[in-house]
């Protein structure tokens, strides 16, 4: 038997309790320092002092891409450039920090950084006419090339744009270095995941694990494991018998032309699901179902939105009901959850016609989720509501500092009900928070003050945008802890502090409550733990 007395912390709705005690990764009892010491179970018990700070359920970051995440760590951050220039002085810079480097890996560039909001590969060919350049877009929808680049991924004038996806084409129909949405799954990221390898890769996931811990995040679900993402994570497993944040994973289920091999991704996820939930390993690495891309984003107006978009434009959605219907059926007939990104009104629409068709109760039972969810009718709302589906939204997709974009394209009416957590929440929808990473930052406390602010943690100094909107810091808190562990109906195991459930909990420096909701900007994480065992202390 292995206990931990954790003593000299302020417990989170344990208003009586100064001490708490742990055994075998498991919490046992919350009270008095004196009493809890005096139990049977704390001899011998490890005595661990918390340092006066503030303990709160581990966070759980209810969407994130963690091998992205690390690799996005490792390459070069263009989101702070002003313009153009600054991003060629960022990529610059990167390249001097590593000349031998057989390419330039950039990330979170903004259209808004770009003359005229259009990229084009002739922009970074005058700084890098040899050197393959790939730069990821902000919200990983689309990515800037450069001629380099295209030519050593074979992307030429003769390439299909992929269902769902395009290829950025100048008038003569030459690649203009632009690739939108399924033209990323199709050609871009596996060919740049051929530049990797599984040892790098178990790597980069490290890294991404313990950036995780240093910001208070014991467990994570991941929106987009394909086979790579999968091998890294079992690997690392493997190798250290234990994980640094706990991970739930959900199968990217890409769109093909034939039917057939979207319901061999299914068959796939169902049999990982089925291999991975027995056993003690399931505490650390579970895959729980799939997840679908039903639409794009607002910033590139690839999302399936009802009326246009200011530019006129209106797409379609990426997965139409008689394609989205067999996916889901089958999905849900072999237990899986389902997650679908629908980030458009209109993709909503379609993704709640497919989940509606569903046997009764599934739904609610099988705990099916939709993703950002940004634009939405009210009748949709009241819809997820009625159905039981779990929104999952990312606060910091609602920074004011990254808005303008998308506030510019949807335009009044819809941008004044924008992300609107607080409407799903007076519906009575379980809303579950993440972030998104790497498409958003990770740090967790930056996320909730945008939760609890509508403000900008990139950038306090901006007006909040649509306040109305905004919840109370003890609701954000809840949709990163409890409501995110229910969100993949681990709520009995994860997500408070209560005995039988799991010793996972971040330690902060101060009561976030007590405090103006700006200190959270520079909150210190003192400890975070996971089954009892530190991984971070600052
Ligand atoms: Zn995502």
């Amino acid at each position: 038997m292995n206990t931990t007395l954790y003593v000299n912390a302020t417990f989170h709705e344990h208003p009586d309790a100064t001490a708490a005690l742990a055994r075998d990764g498991r919490w046992l009892a919350f009270g008095p320092r004196e009493e809890l010491a005096a139990t049977q179970e704390a001899e011998g018990a490890r005595s661990v002092d918390l340092g006066g700070g503030y303990a709160l359920p581990g966070f759980i970051d209810a969407h994130t891409h963690l091998l992205m995440m690390g690799e996005a760590l490792s390459k070069a951050d263009l989101v702070a450039a002003a313009g153009l220039e600054e991003i060629i002085e960022g990529l610059a810079a990167a390249r001097a920090a590593a000349p031998e480097a057989p390419r330039l890996l950039g990330r979170s560039w903004l259209f808004s950084q770009v003359p005229g909001g259009a990229p084009h590969r002739s922009m970074l060919d005058a700084a890098f006419p040899e050197l393959p350049v790939y730069l990821d877009a902000n919200d990983v929808h689309s990515a800037w090339l450069n001629t380099a680049a295209l030519k050593e991924i074979g992307i030429t004038a003769n390439t299909p744009d992929p269902v769902g996806g395009r290829i950025g084409r100048d008038a003569d129909g030459e690649p203009d270095g632009m690739l939108y949405e399924t033209a990323l799954h199709t050609y871009l990221w596996p060919a740049v995941a051929g530049f990797s390898t599984d040892e790098l890769r178990v790597e980069n996931l490290r890294r991404a694990l313990q950036a995780y811990a240093a910001t208070g995040v014991t467990g994570a679900v991941d929106m987009a494991v394909c086979e790579d993402e999968w091998r890294a994570m079992s690997q690392l497993l493997e190798r250290d018998g234990r994980l640094p944040v706990r991970i739930v994973g959900h199968w990217l289920i890409n769109r093909h032309e034939d039917p057939r091999v979207e319901l061999d991704q299914v068959a796939r996820a169902a049999e990982l699901a089925a291999a991975g939930a027995a056993g003690p390993a399931g505490d650390w690495l579970r895959l729980a179902g799939i997840k679908i891309v039903s639409d794009g984003v607002v910033d590139a107006c690839t999302a399936a939105v009802h009326s246009p978009y200011t530019d006129g434009s209106r797409p379609e959605a990426i997965w139409d009901l008689p394609g989205l219907r067999p996916v889901v059926r089958a999905a849900d007939a072999a237990g899986l959850q389902i997650a679908i990104h629908a980030i458009g009104d209109a993709a909503v629409t379609g993704s709640l016609d497919a989940l509606e068709e569903l046997p009764e109760g599934h739904v609610r039972a099988r705990r099916h989720r939709m993703e950002h969810l940004e634009v939405i009718s009210e009748a949709d709302v009241a819809r997820i509501a009625r159905l039981g589906i779990v929104a999952s939204m990312q606060p910091v997709h609602a920074d004011p500092a990254i808005q303008d974009n998308w506030r510019a394209m949807l335009g009044a009416p819809r941008i004044h009900r924008g992300y609107p957590w607080a409407e799903f929440q007076a519906a009575g929808v379980t809303l579950a928070f993440g972030t998104d990473a790497p498409t958003a930052p990770y740090e967790m406390l930056p996320n909730l003050y945008v939760a609890a602010t509508r403000r900008s943690a990139l950038d306090p100094s901006r007006e909040a945008l649509e306040p109305h909107l905004k919840v109370t810091l003890h609701d954000a808190v809840a949709h990163v802890t409890r409501d995110a562990a229910f969100a993949s109906g681990l709520e009995g195991e994860r997500g408070s502090l209560a005995p039988g459930q799991l010793a996972d909990f971040v330690v902060l420096g101060r009561d976030p409550f007590a405090s103006a909701h700006e200190e959270l900007l520079d909150g210190t994480v003192l400890r975070t733990v996971v089954g009892a065992e530190d991984t971070f202390v600052a």
